[in-house]
């Protein structure tokens, strides 16, 4: 019998995490097994909101020389590609799933309506935010900790290459030492790279933990979800 710790969960996948090995574009293999992963949420009855970033594609801070607010756009855009190819994934499992985009595309996807998402979530939809917060100069990690609290998730499910938070980075230090839990406060006052300082504080802010973890393997989702212990946890104390 399968008892999940949560109910609502926030996966927050980065664009990079999409990519695999390559770096950039989308890698449908590692779209379909986060689907297939997403799949035993869904069948273990927990809701799901994700949002993707867009580092597969473009960053705002790759547009050197260019406007950061068009640069910025670019990168909410990218979002977007990386939420379509998702959603075809996860349909192709037979997940009913949602686009929901902060900038208005409506051909293409749902506007974001806070009031939508969660009778979707409670009717079992994926629902995928897409276009950040559609605002320059914010990040998709700061999506997910605002979309976070507005849908009620109890938890952010941080994905990343790395499997949590370490004192220096793993791939240069072979003596570097990985976080079980750290607070808030400590993750600010230490400059670690778990997100960015705005997206942290709003977790801190609204009381969100963030579960920081490796997506090498996809099949930690669902453990995190059955209640493993696996990555760093980020939380008030
Ligand atoms: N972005 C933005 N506002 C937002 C979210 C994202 O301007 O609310 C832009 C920003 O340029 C960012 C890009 O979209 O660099 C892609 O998002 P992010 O870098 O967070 O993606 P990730 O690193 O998770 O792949």
């Amino acid at each position: 019998m399968c008892n999940p710790i949560y109910k609502r969960v926030m996966l927050k996948l980065s664009g990079e995490a999409l990519s695999g090995d390559v770096g950039y574009g989308i890698d449908f293999d590692i779209t379909k097994s986060i689907a297939t992963e997403i799949k035993k949420l869904i069948s273990m009855g927990v809701s799901v909101g994700i949002v993707v970033g867009g580092g597969n594609i473009w960053r705002g801070r790759s547009g050197k020389g260019m406007d950061r607010t068009t640069a910025d756009y670019m990168g909410m855009l990218a979002t977007c590609i990386n939420a379509l190819a998702l959603q075809d994934s996860l349909e192709d499992l037979g997940i009913n799933t949602r686009v929901q985009t902060a900038i208005e595309m409506k051909e293409v996807a749902e506007p974001f309506i806070r009031r939508r998402a969660m009778r979707h979530l409670e009717k079992n939809r994926v629902v995928i935010f897409a276009a950040g917060t559609g605002n320059p100069y914010f990040s998709t990690d700061t999506t997910a900790s605002l979309r976070a609290a507005e849908i009620e998730a109890e938890i952010i499910l941080l994905a990343k290459k790395v499997d949590g938070v370490y004192d220096k980075d793993p791939y240069k230090y072979s003596d570097a030492k990985k976080f079980d839990k750290l607070t808030y406060i400590e993750v600010l006052e230490k400059g670690l790279q778990v997100m960015d300082s705005t997206a942290t504080s709003l977790c801190m802010d609204n009381d969100i933990p963030i579960l920081v973890f490796g997506l090498d393997k996809p099949e930690n989702i669902s453990k995190i979800v059955l209640g493993e212990k696996i990555g760093t946890l980020v939380c008030k104390e």
